[in-house]
């Protein structure tokens, strides 16, 4: 990966950059004010001022007359949207600005990464000398200008850019991205690990993990009626990792809605006596009917979310009361900004918040920024804390990430560990019943 991004660590670090940028003598104040005074974001006089703006820099982008992109009165423009294939399955975006300020995102669909990838570029265009800290702005523009909504693969391109224009927002102005949503609500964020075996627990526990998440042992993909020992091996496998790190853990256990409504009822009256922390995934999510009939028939929390996209398809999961704890997934509902008003709908319901991420660092990042700025946060799935990937990967003490405390998402990426991960070929599992061929969900 050639280009590398530029970090502000405070505002006297941004002005003293933007100073030097401007060729400006490094060092004395008098520069370093005018420097501010001609580059930092203008302050918003009135939200018609603001809006007069965009309407400006719209024009002017759409414009046959050739404008540059970065001209008089232009303070900040993307410049440059570039994405990149991350090892194992993941997609990065950075959006480059005319100040230098980059914004980092993950648009993916998991074994879609090159259709969000297209979808991206199909949206450049659009992007190309906009002002990214218009971003609920561009939100409504690049969602409702589609005209064909929503959907896993344009609600997900529209994530990962509404994460990296987040970034760039949160740059500019000096600050963490949650002290623009009204945080912090927490000062540290409860997450969860991965975890099928006994010895996978303990090893988790020992990293310092206090909540865990599971799925139904299975040896085989399940059929629509499962006999006694298909139920008695899961719930047995479950208690063993319930015995492994005791009742003061939380353990989840995710059905992935592969499980028929038959065979998710039985399973879940097994189970109830272990305690789960939560069921996801009872039943596809697309059954929202039938997983309110099981939410009624069960006192365990059902949790859902990781293939439901925006405000809109979160609202039916609500009002028909098929989920208390909303799983949406930073990179594929609508981003920071769509999760924001998820989290206040779902308020509104009592439910909580438990984002889903199998993704990468960056996905993570967003997923603490949200955390920290809503009150009904549950707990922050992840599967990497960053290694290998950014420059300070996440720590975990106590079950806990403190709250970022860097400008935008916090995280840097670490382009020399990056290099030997960069493309992938990654393809989705097919699975097949063992008896008959069919095809069934694994
Ligand atoms: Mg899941």
């Amino acid at each position: 990966m050639k280009s590398r991004s530029i970090a502000f660590n405070s505002p006297i670090d941004r002005r003293a950059f933007l100073a030097q940028a401007l060729g400006l003598a490094g060092g004395s104040a008098a520069a370093l004010q005018l420097a501010a005074a001609e580059t930092l974001p203008k302050p918003v006089d009135s939200g018609a001022d603001y809006l007069k703006e965009i309407a400006e820099n719209e024009r002017k982008s759409r414009s046959k007359d050739a404008q540059p992109l970065i001209g008089v009165g232009d303070k900040l423009k993307i410049t440059k949207v570039e994405t990149f294939l991350v090892k194992p399955r993941w997609l990065f975006l950075k959006l480059h600005t005319n100040a230098g300020i980059t914004g980092l995102g993950e648009p993916i669909v998991e074994g879609r990464a090159k259709t969000v990838a297209t979808a991206i570029e199909e949206l450049t265009p659009y992007l190309l000398g906009k002002d990214p800290r218009a971003v609920a702005h561009h939100w409504q523009a690049m969602y409702r200008h589609a005209f064909y909504r929503g959907g896993p693969v344009l609600t997900s391109a529209i994530s990962g850019i509404d994460q990296a224009m987040w970034d760039i927002k949160g740059k500019a102005l000096g600050v963490p991205v949650y002290e623009l949503l009204g945080g912090p609500t927490r000062a540290r964020v409860r997450v969860y690990a991965h975890a099928s075996t006994v010895e996978q627990i303990r090893q988790r526990k020992a990293e310092g993990f206090t909540a865990f998440k599971t799925g139904p042992f299975k040896e085989r993909p399940a059929r629509i009626i499962e006999n006694k020992a298909f139920i008695d091996k899961a719930a047995q496998r479950f208690a063993e990792l319930r015995a492994a790190v005791g009742d003061e853990c939380d353990i989840a256990i995710d059905f992935h809605g592969a499980l028929s409504q038959q065979v998710a009822r039985v399973l879940i009256k097994a189970l109830e006596p272990h305690a789960p922390m939560f069921i996801e995934e009872p039943v596809n999510c697309q059954e929202v009917e039938v997983m309110a009939d099981i939410a009624r028939g069960t006192h365990l929390p059902i949790a859902t979310g990781e293939r439901i996209f925006t405000k809109w398809g979160f609202r039916e999961i609500l009002e028909k009361k098929a989920a208390t704890i909303l799983q949406p997934d930073l990179c594929h509902a609508g981003g920071i900004t769509e999760c924001r008003l998820i989290a206040g709908i779902a308020e509104a319901f009592y439910a909580a918040i438990a984002p889903h991420n199998p993704l990468g660092p960056v996905s993570l990042a967003a997923g603490l920024q949200l955390a920290a700025s809503i009150p009904n946060f549950l707990c922050q799935e992840q599967v990497s804390l960053g290694a290998g990937y950014i420059k300070k990967p996440f720590q975990v003490r106590d079950g806990y990430i403190d709250i970022p405390t860097a400008p935008g998402l916090g995280v840097e990426l670490d382009d020399n560990a990056l290099a030997d991960k960069i493309d992938h070929d990654w393809r989705n599992r097919e699975t097949y019943d063992v008896d008959d061929g069919s095809v069934v969900d694994w």
